[in-house]
């Protein structure tokens, strides 16, 4: 999936759960949307990856595209060093929803990733699309629409 569409997934979700919670709507779904880029540090031309172009070229050139980055692993990990840094729940649900929803699109993609890293194993979904394609179009939209639907609440 393209950078614009994780992003639009890391802010329906986070929407969607600040709707159903009672967690702070705007620094959830700000943290949703930084989140949702934060896996595809492993590759450089990523939006992520163009910011921290070092960084992103060490993790790619040890673990490769798409695994320990995509992978249950790295979002407990990114999890507890969070709750290292900061305690408010709201950005570290945030940031933690936006990472699950980037591994959730990117398992529905034909490459699939390493959720379970080290572990070899490739997790796709039953239904998948190709990066870029007309498919990932509709997503998008569908997630703008979610979106919308869901945070007019916090706006009004
Ligand atoms: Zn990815």
């Amino acid at each position: 999936m393209t950078g614009k569409t994780h992003i639009m997934g890391g802010i329906a979700a986070t929407t969607a759960y600040a709707y159903y919670s009672n967690y702070d709507p705007t620094a959830l779904i700000i943290s949703g949307a930084i989140g949702s880029i934060i896996p595809d540090i492993c590759h450089g031309g990523s939006k992520i990856g163009r910011r921290f172009p070092i960084l992103s070229n060490i993790i790619n050139a040890i673990f490769g595209h798409r695994t320990i980055t995509h992978s249950l692993i790295f979002l407990v990990l990114i999890g507890y060093i969070l709750t290292l840094i900061t305690d408010n729940q709201s950005i570290i649900m945030g940031v933690v929803i936006g990472m699950a929803s980037h591994l959730i699109l990117d398992a529905c993609t034909k490459n699939g990733i390493k959720l379970l890293y080290p572990a070899s194993v490739t997790v796709r979904l039953p239904i998948t699309t190709k990066t870029g394609g007309a498919v990932e179009n509709i997503v998008l939209i569908a997630l703008t629409i979610v979106t919308i639907y869901l945070g007019k609440e916090f706006i009004l």
